[in-house]
């Protein structure tokens, strides 16, 4: 918790992306839960029957995951908690996935760390 909270403190100077004006709500989401360090969102191009992304909400430099240093560790922890919350709260108990993209090879488009949790039906696998 104290960790978590250190690393929201961290420096970021890369530029802002879509996910800032879903966290000050400047622009509308589907806001599924909320917390002093995360939100999750329901993603606006599912790719399965439930599909939701959770984000921190400092992005504390984490544009994506390779950015992550020994201070982000409690807030990966947590975001990693919460994804698993939030799924149980969408009835995915028989099983999801949650998936990371990272960079150019891993088909990242918004560079802000995002865990994709998608569930509700029977996932193939490996992923294109
Ligand atoms: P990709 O676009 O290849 O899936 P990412 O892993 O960066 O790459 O995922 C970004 C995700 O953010 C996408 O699944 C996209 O549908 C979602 N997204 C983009 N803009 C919004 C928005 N305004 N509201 C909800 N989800 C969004």
């Amino acid at each position: 918790e104290a960790a978590a909270k250190a690393a929201a403190h961290l420096a970021d100077t890369e530029p802002p992306t879509i996910f800032d004006k879903i966290i000050d709500k400047t622009i509308p989401a589907n806001i599924i839960y909320e917390d002093d360090e995360a939100l999750a969102f329901r993603d606006i191009g599912p790719q399965a029957p439930v599909h939701f992304l959770v984000i921190p909400k400092k992005r504390s430099g984490l544009t994506r995951l390779s950015k992550a240093t020994e201070e982000h560790k409690a807030l990966l922890g947590h975001l990693l908690y919460v994804a698993q919350l939030v799924a149980m709260k969408e009835n995915l108990g028989e099983g999801f996935r949650v998936c990371i993209n990272d960079g150019p090879n891993g088909c990242q488009s918004v560079y802000h760390l995002h865990l994709h949790v998608m569930g509700g039906r029977q996932l193939t696998w490996p992923p294109g």
